[in-house]
């Protein structure tokens, strides 16, 4: 078969993209999103980065959310689909953008979302960007395979891998990470999200869900990938996603706000 000739637009177009970065989850909930939304966040503190974050979970795509930015549309550029800002220097594309009320839902068969995902990564007008978050579905479906096959000759800098420290979870990602080897996408290392609860009174931690067989970080010392860092549970970081605010911003002095500065500063 020939090659789509989607791949060598895409691949001009992602010439003025500097860093792409993909945002996996073996499973759904365990803060995937919310990663995401907060790495863009903190790389675009950086008033000299430009940032862009692309939501392809095309059929749960809860970034506008997130970003604040329900309710808004995508307009038709001169040269493709006009991002909407968050910042000035903090870009966001989603598939949200495009359904009329916030409850639809996107009922589509893998072409369809396949052709979704080509018009995103090729007609989007970004500009130059110094950084492209790229949230993925959850697992490993039709949709990361077309994101990598299009990106193939993109220059992809790599995945990072979001679990929390449950079991169950885990073993979802050892399965993202034998699809991110099979597909020969490096991984840029591993987030554990809602490790632990800091009690705001007594400052003890509780183990909300027990890593019984070591957690992240014993699945990242067996498979010799980088641990980027854990971060804890916080009901301040949902209130924050909620109102659509950075929790970043909205609550800096906390443990959860200083590991996720950690994380961003060692990607
Ligand atoms: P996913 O993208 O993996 O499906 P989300 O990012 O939508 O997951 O997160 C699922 C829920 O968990 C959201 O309500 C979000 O606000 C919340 N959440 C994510 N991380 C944390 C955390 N560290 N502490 C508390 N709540 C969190």
């Amino acid at each position: 078969r020939a090659p789509d000739p989607a791949i060598e637009e895409i691949k001009e177009k992602m010439a003025t993209v500097k860093h792409k970065i993909l945002v996996l989850s073996g499973k759904g909930g365990v803060g995937k999103s919310t990663f995401s939304a907060h790495l863009a966040h903190g790389l675009a503190s950086d008033v000299s980065a430009e940032v862009a974050l692309l939501d392809v979970d095309i059929c749960g795509p809860s970034i506008p959310r997130i970003m604040g930015l329900e309710g808004e549309q995508v307009h038709q550029s001169g040269s493709g689909w006009s991002p909407v800002y968050v910042e000035d220097n903090l870009a966001v594309m989603s598939i949200g953008f495009l359904l009329s009320s916030p409850d639809d839902a996107v009922i589509w068969r893998g072409p369809k979302k396949n052709g979704m995902i080509k018009q995103f990564l090729r007609d989007v007008d970004w500009g130059e960007l110094d950084y492209l978050i790229v949230d993925t579905p959850p697992g490993t479906s039709d949709e990361h395979l077309s994101i990598v096959q299009y990106l193939s000759s993109a220059q992809i800098d790599g995945a990072v891998i979001i679990t929390t420290p449950q079991e169950v979870s885990l073993q979802d990602v050892r399965k993202e990470i034998r699809f991110c080897q099979k597909v020969k996408l490096p991984i840029i290392g591993v987030v554990e999200n809602m490790s632990g609860f800091i009690c705001p009174k007594c400052k003890n931690t509780s183990q909300i869900f027990p890593p019984t067989t070591g957690g992240a970080q014993k699945m990242c010392a067996d498979l010799n990938l980088p641990l980027l860092g854990s971060i804890p549970l916080d009901p301040r970081i949902g209130r924050s996603c909620d109102e659509g605010r950075s929790f970043l911003q909205h609550v800096p002095d906390s443990p959860a706000a200083s590991a996720y500065e950690q994380i961003i500063q060692s990607i």
